[in-house]
């Protein structure tokens, strides 16, 4: 489909072409497919190698949404990270031994993935922060393959300097890797800006509904095949009932996306103003230092803030006596989810640590749903009243 198109109508009608005259793409729930020859092995029709029609209708649909050449699912977000980076930082005989430069304040899975099983696999990485290239020049070495970021950090919302890592890396012939989980396409876009790989958790704007774990991967048709043929081995596999839930989840994801960031900003606003609140961390504010940024490069600043109240216990109380939002982590659902990181995002993380990372134990994390926002206020209003 012509990507000239509005991304509303691409999230609608950006799929295969349909099947048997269906409007809406059912579920091809088969293991194994009618042989062909083929030259290679993942064109195998295999369930295990994702060309089933729910995997190339997702693949189309995600590569024209991000706009990309191409695009692959996988089972979860991690597995679409680690199936990434496992393939961008191979080792090869004669090449020094891969080294990546990662922001320092991943998401805590990738940041596992990172310090305890890359060093083992022959991955060297060096954790950098987001805003000084000289920092990133002094960290560089020659095996330097790969820069991965986020575009909003968690649970801070901070901004790296995104462009500056984008010409960092095409200076230098480092491979620019963002996950844009927490802006979703919506309100930024990677591929656009110059980034050569867009990761994505899809278990949460790209499918919004909170059942299903689901990740992507959006680049060229080169490395998209490179991708493919090394999760075909780690089997990261989506399976087709949650390929057609992810399908149906990404066609509203402009209409989701749109009122969370409106829910966000009014919720942030209303913190903000509340005397029981210390801080609010938001980029749609314009005291957040990641403000400049967010304004410049993304469309809207997203459905996640965070708070700080005077402790853990005002925090905990507070999340207790809440009646819409659910005390649970995760986030880009229909529902407003909290979480305190100190205990959920960030536990494994040592209470120093946490601190030099801005997050006390009185901070609280939203992940704004698509409810009325007067609603989530008087939530929100009538928790910090109660605890006053
Ligand atoms: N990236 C980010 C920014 C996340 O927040 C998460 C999960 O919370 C992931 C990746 C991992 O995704 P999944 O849980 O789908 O494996």
């Amino acid at each position: 489909m012509s990507g000239r198109r509005d991304l509303r109508t691409r999230l609608i009608h950006g799929g295969l072409e349909r099947v048997e005259g269906a409007v809406v793409q059912p579920v091809f729930q088969s293991a194994t497919w009618e042989a062909e020859e083929t030259a290679s092995y993942d064109d195998i029709r295999y369930l295990r190698l994702s060309n089933s029609p729910n995997h190339r209708d997702l693949a189309a649909r995600l590569a024209g949404i991000c706009g990309g050449e191409a695009a692959v699912v996988a089972g979860s977000g991690m597995a679409a990270i680690t199936t990434t980076l496992l393939t961008l930082l191979e080792a090869e005989p004669g090449r020094e031994r891969p080294h990546l430069l990662a922001q320092d304040c991943l998401y805590g899975g990738t940041l596992s993935f990172l310090t305890e099983d890359a060093p083992a696999l022959g991955i060297d990485v060096d954790f950098v922060g987001g805003d000084d290239p000289e920092e990133w020049a002094a960290r560089a070495r020659p095996g330097t393959r790969a820069f991965l970021v986020e575009s909003l950090t968690n649970p801070l919302l901070e901004v790296a300097d995104l462009e500056a890592v984008v010409a960092f890396c095409r200076e230098r012939g480092v491979v620019s890797v963002i996950d844009n989980t927490f802006a979703s396409p919506v309100n930024y876009r990677p591929l656009e800006a110059g980034f050569e790989v867009e990761l994505h958790s899809a278990t949460k704007y790209l499918n919004g509904h909170s059942d299903i774990v689901a990740g992507a991967v959006v680049s060229t048709a080169e490395r998209v095949r490179r991708f493919t043929h090394k999760m075909n081995h780690l089997g990261g596999v989506l399976d087709p009932h949650a390929c057609f839930l992810l399908q149906r989840g990404l066609k509203t994801l402009v209409l989701r996306v749109e009122q969370q960031n409106r829910n966000a900003l009014f919720l942030a606003q209303r913190l903000a103003d509340h005397p029981s609140v210390a801080a609010v961390h938001y980029p749609g504010l314009a005291g957040h230092p990641g403000h400049e940024r967010a304004r410049r490069w993304f469309a809207g600043s997203g459905g996640v803030l965070s708070f700080d109240v005077e402790s853990a216990g005002a925090a905990r109380g507070l999340i207790d006596r809440l009646e819409l939002a659910v005390d649970a982590p995760s986030l880009g659902g229909v529902e407003t989810l909290v979480s305190r990181p100190a205990v959920s995002s960030h536990a494994g993380q040592s209470p120093g640590r946490r601190r030099a990372l801005g997050i006390g134990d009185g901070l609280v994390r939203v992940a704004v749903g698509i409810e009325a926002a007067e609603d989530l206020w008087a939530d929100f209003e009538a928790a910090l009243a109660a605890g006053s």
